[in-house]
């Protein structure tokens, strides 16, 4: 969730931490703050709002020196106000920390420390690691030791970043990501290599359990018992670092239009990792599919996807793992699927099903994932970086991949390869409707409530154009299986009611048409999304005609248009909507 960084090395920190939160903003977040060290003297400014914001009315890349920390935070305990801005300072100031996570203990350790003497100054469950360090640092004099009994006091998740103003950068991750930057001068530590892709493509993922200790001159990593360990340095791709808008008002529309490259491509695969992935997958007696938000829509529509190859799998929503995976075992295979690869449940899930001795394959988009590492085997979609906070390129780049691993292994193909240039001429033609949607978008952004429907492999992308559309423009809108209205939604129809209906002439066409029927004399709009014209339809979308299997990969960019051009008619902001986050690593 959010991001934090420390920055060591000859530059000047606060510019270099300001331009790593700034490219790290994509994952969300309410405040921002900086604390540097100049001779001794920890200094400190941090406020509520978005980085530029902040920056402007508090000059943060003004702070002097060259060691500091950053942070941007997306509350979870206490208000989003200044006071709990990070980064936090012990009592003394003489110890700074950022933090992402929770501490689950934080109360508990609260109590105990407010008995020794320590004072609070903010609501934070955060906090409590400053003083914790503080407290260790009196009794022992050594920042190792310190850093080492705090962390084995804290509970919950956590990647935190202390600076002590001995100029000592230190770094700390349990179930958080953390990732050191090493430049040729110095050293980042950052959520996200995109903090410091612009220095540096040389890269230390530190493991779970890990303590990084950064000196002059000097780094070291331990272990939560603090034994000493070694990390490896990897080289990271430059084109991570592409977080550009180009010709795009916005990071969502851009990442939209990528969808003519992005879903192809993910089926551009290497043959041995394939074959690896593969084997696994079809290895297993049982098939579980998990993943959260867009992911486990993608894995909604797996089952059906597969179910067409004729391959059984079952899917679990990785926030409900725990309470429905008792029949996981060592026959059983769990895919994971996750576009940044550290969401906090997806990655709970897997360590469940490993402990139950189930292999795990996951699909993420970035191969130096926590979840990437966790897997038995994995296969990368190849979007490339997707800032906006809500998924787009990366869920049909997923599902393409999935329709691609059910073809391969499957007995019954759904004809992807197949109809591999029909679909990109039909996606750039659905991109192309874009200026007809914003028109629409236009006569519906009054609209209270927006019901979604479809069946059969449509089903998962009403559930998905539905989620897009909350996310995106904070308009109720809920996906349904279209025969499930008459069960209960349709007392909900009325003449201020928007149906959107995912109606290609398939299978589902005449039944579909049946419940259009219904919802219309109830006097709701219809907006029909279709490759067969109808009058029925108040608004009617035209997509183009393809293979039947494959109208989920279309379909759904009509709706993630929609659901765009509804965010900006609202003046919301579509690359950062209120509340959320991009890699959501709390539970
Ligand atoms: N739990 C902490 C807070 O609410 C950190 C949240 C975050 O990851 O930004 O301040």
């Amino acid at each position: 969730m959010c991001s934090i960084i420390g920055y060591k090395g000859n530059e000047h920190a606060s510019s270099v931490l300001v331009e790593g939160l700034r490219k790290m903003e994509y994952r969300g977040y309410d405040s921002v703050g900086i604390a540097t060290i100049k001779s001794g003297k920890l200094l400190i400014r941090k406020g509520v709002g978005k980085v530029a914001e902040v920056n402007k009315s508090l000059r943060l890349d003004e702070l002097p020196g060259n060691l500091g920390i950053g942070h941007t935070r997306w509350a979870t305990h206490g208000g989003i106000v200044d006071s709990n801005a990070h980064p936090h300072l012990a009592c003394k100031s003489t110890i700074a920390v950022v933090h992402n996570g929770i501490i689950e203990n934080y109360n508990e350790l609260k109590n105990e420390l407010c008995r020794s003497g320590h004072e609070f100054k903010s609501e934070t469950d955060s906090e409590v690691i400053a003083h914790l360090l503080e407290e260790y640092f009196e009794i022992t004099g050594d920042i190792r030791l310190s850093m080492i009994f705090t962390c084995k006091r804290l509970q919950g998740s956590f990647a935190f970043v202390a600076m002590f103003n001995s100029s000592t950068l230190c770094g700390a991750r349990y179930d958080e990501p953390l990732i050191i930057g090493v430049g040729n001068d110095d050293y980042f530590l950052s959520s996200d290599i995109l903090g410091f892709l612009n220095y540096t493509d040389r890269a230390i993922f530190l493991d779970n359990r890990d303590i990084v200790i950064l000196n002059d001159n000097d780094i070291s990593f331990f272990n939560f018992d603090g034994d000493r360990v070694s990390r490896r340095m990897t080289q990271v791709a430059w084109e991570l670092g592409d977080a550009d808008k180009g010709k795009y008002s916005h990071f969502t529309l851009k990442e939209i239009h990528e969808q003519r490259y992005t879903i192809v491509k993910s089926m551009q695969q290497d043959k041995k990792n394939l074959e690896k992935f593969c084997d696994i997958l079809t290895g297993g007696k049982n098939i579980y599919i998990t993943g959260s938000g867009t992911s486990y829509h993608s894995a909604l529509l797996a089952k059906q996807i597969f179910s067409k190859s004729k391959i059984h799998v079952e899917t679990i929503m990785s926030s409900e793992f725990q309470y429905s995976s008792d029949m996981l075992d060592e026959n059983s295979v769990l895919l994971a699927i996750s576009q940044s690869g550290e969401t906090a449940d997806v990655i709970q899930s897997v360590k469940s099903a490993k402990t139950m001795g189930a292999k795990v394959i996951s699909i993420v988009n970035i191969p130096t994932s926590s979840l990437a590492r966790l897997s038995d085997s994995y296969l990368e979609v190849k979007c490339g970086p997707e800032i906006g906070v809500a998924a787009t390129k990366s869920f049909t780049s997923q599902i393409a991949l999935l329709y691609y691993v059910a073809d391969i292994i499957g007995r019954k193909s759904n004809g992807i390869l197949s109809s591999k240039d029909i679909l990109v001429k039909a996606v750039i033609q659905v991109l192309e409707l874009d200026s007809q949607i914003e028109g629409i978008a236009d006569q519906l952004k009054h609209s209270k409530d927006v019901y979604i429907l479809g069946r059969s492999l449509h089903f998962p992308i009403c559930l998905e154009g539905a989620l897009k559309i909350k996310e995106l423009s904070y308009i109720h809108a809920e996906g349904m299986a279209a025969g499930e209205l008459k069960h209960g939604p349709l007392a909900l129809i009325d003449t201020n009611s928007i149906v959107i209906v995912l109606h290609p002439d398939d299978s589902t066409y005449g039944d579909t048409l049946s419940n259009i029927h219904t919802i219309k004399s109830r006097g709701a709009k219809i907006v029909g999304i279709s490759n067969k014209k109808d009058a029925l339809y108040d608004y009617q979308i035209t997509i183009p005609t393809i293979n039947e299997s494959l109208y989920p990969l279309i379909e759904v960019i009509p709706l993630q248009l929609l659901a765009y051009h509804l965010s900006i008619c609202n003046n919301g902001n579509p690359d950062y909507p209120r509340n959320l986050a991009k890699s959501v690593t709390v539970k």
